[in-house]
């Protein structure tokens, strides 16, 4: 497979290549030149396939450099755990994502980004060091999924005392090829600081560096696994599917899920006070505002950097778009009181994510249709926010004890670049 640059002013890559560079060089980002349904043996046998086997069929007409007996072993390995459908309500389920190591969805396209590296890497004779900034969940996951895999190391950078105490630990406390940078600053700081290094020529020469960015393929596509997974849970003919989004990864790969033939069904984009692309939905024009800090952070995205592939995977037809998706959003308000709501209505615990795509379906769903709505993470992760919704503290599920009582291990950092890039030619590069 080829796949060639949205802005198309960029060669095109294959497979490997696109997932080394992560973006092309003229800043747009990679998409596969060939987005057909898969054949019809597949589609016609999905619903008996477990997730591995399915991720695979899903996975091998796009990750073409891989060969088959290793992309098995791989999906195997990404898809170790389970993302169960659960019913809410008579016409509303949840497919809970959140089931990975780092208790948030974004376990899976990390977890394939770390292994296709991995294997890329095997045999090269230089070590790749990766670079994450991350408000939060980005970090965990990334960190998580490149652990202990060889030739790689992985630094992270994150603005001190903004995350949370457990994603904080999701960071800090594995160790081996994981160094946690923790910066005095902001999340565009740590942003900044890894944008100065890729630019920086000489220290390029000296060491390879590498994005574990969300916008590269491997990190992206195999999200589409969650919808074909979710289509082998329920038969329905009219269903919608609300999908809480930031930087629209999530949803855009259930879009490219419909273009491999899946019975995906419409499309929900929901948001927080961050709605970019609900107004785009409603007026036709793209208008991003300042970012708002809400209680759904891990969407507090202004300029959704998958903007582009939803365009590519519509042929940049507004009334195209308009046919298959809706827009929503949600006020903090309202999301801690449908976290209430739901709780008490229903006994299920939504996090500050999952909410807004529940309080979507609730809104909008039309009699006859069955919605279902991503569950991104685990509610624990946002322990202030769900205590402010249910005048209560949420009690900590083992997982989550086990990580505070680890000792964080970090790295104080200012946010000049001089002293970062000291820090990777010193540390990380200690020929
Ligand atoms: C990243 C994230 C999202 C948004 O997903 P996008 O692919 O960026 O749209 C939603 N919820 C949680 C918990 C996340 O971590």
């Amino acid at each position: 497979m080829n796949y060639f640059s949205t802005n198309r002013k960029a060669p095109n890559a294959g497979f490997k290549e696109a997932v080394i560079n992560s973006l092309p060089s003229d800043n747009g980002l990679y998409f596969p030149e060939q987005v057909a349904p898969l054949s019809e043996k597949v589609l016609a046998n999905f619903r008996s396939m477990s997730l591995p086997e399915l991720g695979f069929e899903m996975m091998k007409p796009f990750a073409t450099d891989i060969p088959g007996e290793e992309l098995k072993l791989i999906l195997e390995d990404v898809l170790s755990f389970e993302i169960p459908l659960k019913q809410v309500e008579e016409d509303i389920y949840s497919l809970e994502l959140f089931h990975g190591p780092t208790y948030a969805f974004k376990d899976v396209g990390a977890r394939f980004l770390a292994r296709c590296l991995g294997y890329f890497s095997e045999g090269a004779k230089e070590e790749v060091t990766i670079l994450v900034a991350t408000s939060g969940d980005t970090g965990g996951a990334v960190a998580n999924g490149f652990y202990g895999v060889e030739g790689v190391k992985v630094v992270i950078l994150y603005p001190s005392g903004k995350v949370s105490d457990l994603q904080e630990k999701q960071l800090t406390t594995l160790g081996g090829n994981i160094s946690a940078l923790e910066v005095d600053g902001d999340f565009d700081d740590c942003q900044s600081l890894v944008k100065q290094a890729f630019l920086d020529e000489d220290l390029n020469k000296q060491m390879k560096l590498t994005s574990a960015n969300s916008i590269n393929i491997a990190r992206w596509m195999p999200q589409s696994i969650y919808y074909a997974w979710m289509c082998s849970q329920i038969a329905a003919d009219d269903l919608v599917v609300a999908v809480p989004s930031g930087n629209y990864g999530n949803i855009t790969a259930g879009m490219l899920a419909r273009r491999l033939g899946f019975p995906v069904g419409n499309f929900m984009a929901c948001s927080n006070a961050n709605d970019v692309v609900p107004r785009y939905l409603k007026t036709c024009q793209y208008d991003p505002k300042p970012t708002i800090a809400t209680y759904a952070n891990a969407m507090d995205v202004s300029k959704p950097s998958n903007f582009p592939r939803m365009l590519e995977l519509y042929n940049h037809s507004y009334d195209s778009l308009k046919k298959e998706v809706t827009g929503f959003s949600l006020t903090d308000a309202e999301i801690l009181e449908t976290i209430a709501q739901c709780k008490e209505a229903t006994g299920y615990l939504l996090d500050p994510h999952g909410a807004i795509g529940y309080a979507g379906l609730k809104q909008q769903l039309k009699p006859g249709q069955k919605g279902i709505f991503m569950e991104t993470a685990h509610p624990i992760k946002f322990a202030p926010t769900m205590a402010k919704a249910l005048g209560e503290e949420l009690t900590m599920p083992d997982f989550a004890s086990d990580l505070m009582t680890r000792q964080k291990e970090t790295k104080k950092m200012g946010k000049g670049y001089e002293g970062f890039r000291d820090y990777l030619i010193c540390v990380e590069n200690p020929s």
